[in-house]
């Protein structure tokens, strides 16, 4: 959902540094011995970058001659990126997102490196910088394995898509007897078309971000409750609404889908919660 820079490094440049440090000799002679198939895959997998068919990938095309696909990924994942130029190249990727934040869901703590397309049909990628996106534990365990088969069905690339110079989360208020909650949905902008709102809505859906937004917002409600009953007591309810849409601003201003922006502009845009008295 929210972008980061490309990483510097290309697929066979990072494998090489990720292998050369392999201690048996006959083990480090077979991995090298595969560069030219992880440079083929690094191709293949920023061709349908391009062609957006990341949905589309031959699996068969991704697999290593001579080594089957579980032992590849742990010489040159498990053990590779453990190691002291492996976990140079990890330790950059890891960084990336500002303030640590997951860029699948912005809220969870980057945790591991997630494989966009999974290292178990695709072996050949899984140490691809491209194919590693930083993600927080939970986004991680959502996604699990699974392998888009269509367009619609692919997740958000952070790496590759750019859709977070936008406003495409939304908010409605729920009043309940004693509180007011909100739930939040995805509203596409007008330039979108119909293949980018299905995926964005897939991935809102499967990474349960409504559900992880959810308590955010109330938790901001909660803490301001008595700040925003004051202003409202003794400013009136036009007040109220200024300050939270002066506040909703400066959250868009450093991202136009931040929870707590939206969840204030929702709350200015409500009637009876900026109702006087
Ligand atoms: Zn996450």
């Amino acid at each position: 959902m929210w972008h980061l820079p490309r990483p510097f490094h290309s697929a066979a440049h990072s494998y090489a540094a990720v292998v050369a440090t392999t201690r048996s000799v006959e083990r480090r002679k077979l991995l090298l011995e595969a560069i030219p198939t992880v440079r083929k895959a690094g191709h293949e997998l920023r061709r349908a970058a391009v062609e957006s068919t990341l949905h589309d990938l031959d699996e068969k095309d991704f697999a290593v001659p001579g080594i089957d696909g579980d032992t590849f990924v742990e010489w040159a994942y498990d053990n590779g990126m453990s190691a002291k130029k492996g976990k140079r190249i990890r330790d950059e990727l890891m960084a990336a997102p500002r303030n640590k934040r997951c860029p699948l869901c912005s809220q969870g703590t980057v945790y591991e490196l997630d494989h966009f397309v999974p290292k178990s049909l695709y072996p050949a990628l899984c140490v691809d910088p491209l194919n590693l996106v930083p993600a927080c534990e939970r986004c991680n365990k959502l996604k699990g394995s699974m392998q888009p088969r269509s367009a619609e069905d692919t997740l958000l690339h952070p790496y590759l898509d750019r859709i977070s110079h936008e406003r495409w989360l939304d908010a409605r208020t729920v009043h309940e007897p004693d509180f007011v909650r909100l739930e939040f949905f995805v509203s596409p902008p007008d330039t979108w078309d119909t293949t980018l709102t299905r995926r964005v809505e897939n991935h809102f859906g499967l990474l349960q971000l409504g559900q992880r937004y959810a308590p955010v917002a109330n938790n901001l409600i909660y803490g301001m409750e008595a700040r925003w009953d004051e202003l409202r007591r003794r400013r009136g309810g036009s007040m109220l609404r200024d300050h939270l849409l002066e506040d909703a601003a400066s959250w868009f201003r450093k991202d136009p889908n931040s929870v707590e922006g939206v969840t204030c502009a929702t709350l200015a845009d409500d009637e009876v919660f900026c109702r006087t008295g």
